[in-house]
């Protein structure tokens, strides 16, 4: 299989023993977790922490293996395993969107009392970022941290906040000027305990049902000066940084799945007998299937090259909306196609196809829909 040309033996370590955690302490969970609305993250994320999953990348110093993007890939490959997309989302909240930008730009102190225990599973951090009038358009964010002496006191609200109910601390952005331009964000570490800390609502989904998503209030919060993250007014740079992690997790799990989708969309063609034969005879469908199957390479290869890339150093960020853009319209392709060819059993909710399709269907929106990642690949390249 392509992948022994590129992972080396600690990734494939690594790929083991998700894949057998993934069997043994989520799966047999998924569809209870996916009735309640909620996983128990404080429990799955101390498992997974004592495992040393929480950290790949990072800094052993903090807990972490300081293992390779390999490594990290074979991780994220891994949890597109998991039988739902909530529970991955949950995760890959956790590793790659609340703690990437306090490695890269946080202080010692913010790495000691919130990248440690993120590391250790101890504490579940959430990313901060949309609000009620502000998706797509991050810098029409209003939430604004107004500096007072020795703290910031903020005032605003956050909305579609995936671990919201359950996070003990946000990586948020906010305002710190009223000024035009780029200059006037600042990203934080919020502690979810200081008063004037709301969780207004937890939202009901179409899918990704098992995480939890929340509106969030803060009132009047009292923010220590010292959980900014690197430096005032630097905060939409480091955002969008950290957006390149968040995006990157999209393309592993959206090839996975797709290639899972299509097995077992195979599989279900094979025993479906339809006009005195299987379906899987009718040429029409097999090839609708070869055709994402070619995609769900392409994309795989383009991932790979991008580990390459990162592990170079090399700004990613063209590639990665690339990939993003062929991930999100990719896995509706196929989810949207697989549904239709389990006719009426698709359309039944506890048929699994039917909840891939509801889960799959955020892969375009979330973290920078298909239209921004066209308007980036565009602006890249120049014209
Ligand atoms: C389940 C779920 C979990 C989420 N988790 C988080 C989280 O943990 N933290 C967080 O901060 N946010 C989170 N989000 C928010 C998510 O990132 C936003 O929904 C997304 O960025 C789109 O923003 P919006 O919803 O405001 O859509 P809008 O900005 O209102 O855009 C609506 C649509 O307009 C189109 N569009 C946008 N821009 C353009 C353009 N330039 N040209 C053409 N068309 C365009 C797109 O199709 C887009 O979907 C989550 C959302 C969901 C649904």
């Amino acid at each position: 299989m392509a992948k022994d040309l590129y992972f080396n033996k600690e990734a494939v370590m690594v790929r083991n023993a998700v894949r057998d955690f993934v069997n043994r302490e989520i799966n047999p969970f998924v569809d209870e977790w996916e009735e309640k609305g909620l996983i128990p993250l404080h429990d799955l994320f101390k498992k997974m922490g004592d495992l040393g999953f929480l950290g790949i990348r990072y800094e052993a110093k903090y807990g972490g293996q300081e293992m390779d993007f390999w490594a990290e890939t074979a991780f994220i490959e891994e949890l597109a395993a998991i039988n739902c997309g909530g529970v991955p989302m949950a995760i890959t909240v956790q590793t790659n969107m609340a703690t990437p930008a306090i490695v890269e730009f946080g202080s010692e102190y913010l790495k000691e009392t919130y990248l440690r225990p993120a590391i250790a599973g101890e504490l579940v951090g959430a990313i901060a970022v949309t609000e009620p009038g502000a998706g797509s358009d991050v810098a029409a964010i209003t939430t604004f941290a107004r500096r007072e002496g020795d703290h910031y006191v903020l005032n605003g609200s956050k909305t579609y906040i995936t671990n919201g109910t359950q996070a003990d601390f946000l990586t948020l952005l906010a305002r710190t000027s009223e000024a035009k331009g780029h200059h006037s964000f600042s990203l934080f570490v919020v502690p979810t305990n200081l008063p004037g800390f709301v969780v207004s609502k937890k939202l009901d989904k179409m899918g990704m049902r098992s995480s939890d998503t929340a509106e969030l209030f803060f009132d009047d919060m009292k923010i220590p000066a010292e959980n900014l993250i690197g430096t005032e007014g630097q905060g939409f740079i480091h955002q969008m940084m950290q957006f390149q992690h968040e995006r990157f997790a999209v393309l592993p799990m959206a090839y996975v799945s797709c290639k899972r989708f299509i097995d077992r969309t195979a599989d279900h063609l094979k025993r479906r007998v339809v006009f005195g034969k299987p379906l899987i005879s009718k040429q029409v469908l097999r090839h609708r299937m070869a055709e994402w199957l070619a995609e769900t390479e392409a994309l795989r290869q383009l991932t790979y090259h991008i580990v390459r890339m990162k592990e170079n150093r090399m700004d990613v960020t063209q590639e990665i909306s690339m990939g993003k853009l062929l991930a999100g319209n990719l896995i509706n392709k196929v989810t949207d196609g697989c549904l239709q060819m389990h006719g009426g059993m698709g359309f039944m909710n506890e048929t699994w196809v039917s909840r891939a399709y509801r889960d799959s269907r955020l892969l375009a929106i979330g973290g920078g829909a298909s239209e921004v990642m066209s308007e980036i690949i565009f602006k890249m390249a120049g014209y």
